[in-house]
C-alpha cells in the first residue's frame, strides 16, 4: 500500500507524519531542528522521513510522494523560498529538489497555512463543512480561506493573507512592514508583549510575581497561567485578544460567508480562553448575522498543531495523483 510523507517545518520545530488515503491511519512526531546551513536542514528532513518511515513499519519502496510547508512564501513548482522572514539561512536553496533526488518521488509544496487548511478538509472540519475559513494561531497568524471544500489558492504562490488585516489603531510593528496588524497584536510573540508592556506600566497583577519583576522575561504562558488564577490584567489581555479576533472574524463573514472559522496552530489549546469573546463580537457587530441572513460559528480545531502536517500529507497524495501515478497502479 502507498505511504505519503508530510513534512510541517515550523520556527523551532519539525513535524513528520506519515499514512496513507486515510487520515485515521497516519502516525506523527515532533522535534526540534537546528538552524545551520541549507545542507544541515536536508539531513534532519532525511533523518525525520527516515524515522517516520521505519515508526510506520513500512518498507521504504512503498512510498508514493512527500508534501512539505514552511510558514513562508515558497515557489509551488521549484521549491525555493520567494519570501520568509524567519528562514534566511535556507535562501536560495529548494526544499523540494534534494528530497526528490534522494527519494525518488514527486513533493509537493507550500506555505504552511494552505497545508493547514487541507489538513483540515482532509481530517477535520473539512469533513462536515465545505466553506470555512481558517486561523492558525501561534507563533504568528496565518490564514486560509476553502470553498467548495477547496483551499484559495492566489497567484504567483500566494494564498489568504488575512492574519495580517488591521483591524485596530495600535501602531505595533508586525515582520510584514505594516504597524498594528493583527499577527504584531494576538500571537504567542504578542500575547507575551501585552503582559511585559501591563508590568511596565506598574499594573498590579500576578505576571510580575510570575516574572520576577523582570518585564524581559514575561512569556505568553505566563499571561495564561495569571488568567487561571483569575488575574484582571491576564484576562484584560486575553479579552482583547478576542475583540480583535472577533473583529477579523465579522469581516470574513462579510468577504464570503464561511460557515464555521477554525482556530488551529499552537495556541488553538487555549482557544477557550477567547472563544467566547470572538463569537459574541462577531455576532454583534455583524449585520449578515444579526439580520439572520448567515451563521456562523467559530470553534477550536480537534487537530491542533498536526493540521499541517496532515494537510501536507494530503498535498503529497494530491500531488501524486496529479503526476498520474494512481492510475499505474
Ligand atoms: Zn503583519
Amino acid at each position: 500500500m502507498e505511504t505519503y510523507v508530510g513534512i510541517d517545518i515550523g520556527k523551532t520545530n519539525l513535524r513528520v507524519a506519515a499514512g496513507g488515503l486515510a487520515p485515521g491511519s497516519a502516525v506523527y512526531f515532533k522535534r526540534t531542528y537546528e538552524r545551520g546551513s541549507p545542507e544541515q536542514m536536508d539531513h534532519q528532513v532525511y533523518q525525520a522521513v527516515d524515522d517516520i518511515l521505519a515508526k510506520g513499519e513500512t518498507p521504504k519502496p512503498s512510498l508514493a510522494s512527500i508534501g512539505i510547508c514552511m510558514p513562508a512564501v515558497v515557489s509551488r513548482t521549484s521549491g525555493h523560498i520567494v519570501w520568509g522572514p524567519d528562514f534566511d539561512f535556507l535562501r536560495g536553496h529548494s526544499l523540494t529538489k534534494a528530497l526528490e533526488e534522494r527519494y525518488g518521488v514527486p513533493v509537493a509544496v507550500d506555505v504552511d497555512s494552505r497545508a493547514a487548511s487541507w489538513g483540515e478538509v482532509w481530517a477535520g472540519i473539512g469533513r462536515t463543512c465545505g466553506r470555512f475559513a481558517l486561523v492558525t494561531w501561534g507563533t504568528g497568524l496565518g490564514a486560509g480561506m476553502i470553498v467548495d471544500g477547496k483551499p484559495y489558492e492566489g497567484p504567483n504562490n500566494l494564498f489568504a493573507e488575512f492574519g495580517h488585516s488591521v483591524v485596530s489603531d495600535d501602531d505595533w510593528p508586525c515582520s510584514c512592514g505594516a504597524a498594528g496588524c493583527l499577527n504584531a497584536l494576538v500571537t504567542g510573540p504578542a500575547i507575551a508583549e501585552h503582559g511585559r508592556r501591563a508590568v511596565m506600566a506598574g499594573r498590579d497583577s500576578i505576571i510580575k510575581d510570575l516574572c520576577d519583576n523582570r518585564p524581559e522575561a514575561v512569556t505568553s504562558p505566563m499571561i495564561f497561567t495569571a488568567a487561571e488564577r483569575g488575574d484582571a490584567v491576564a484576562l484584560a489581555i486575553l479579552g482583547r485578544i478576542g475583540l480583535l479576533l472577533g473583529r477579523l472574524a465579522s469581516n470574513l463573514v462579510l468577504t464570503f460567508q464561511p460557515e464555521k472559522i477554525v482556530l488551529v496552530g499552537g495556541l488553538a489549546e487555549r482557544a477557550h480562553w477567547v472563544l467566547r469573546t470572538i463569537n459574541e463580537t462577531m455576532r454583534k457587530q455583524n449585520w449578515l448575522i444579526f439580520k439572520g441572513q448567515t451563521e456562523c460559528e467559530v470553534v477550536a480545531s480537534a487537530l491542533g498543531d498536526t493540521a499541517g502536517v496532515l494537510g501536507a500529507i494530503r498535498m503529497a497524495q494530491e500531488k501524486w495523483l496529479r503526476a498520474g501515478r494512481g492510475h499505474s497502479s
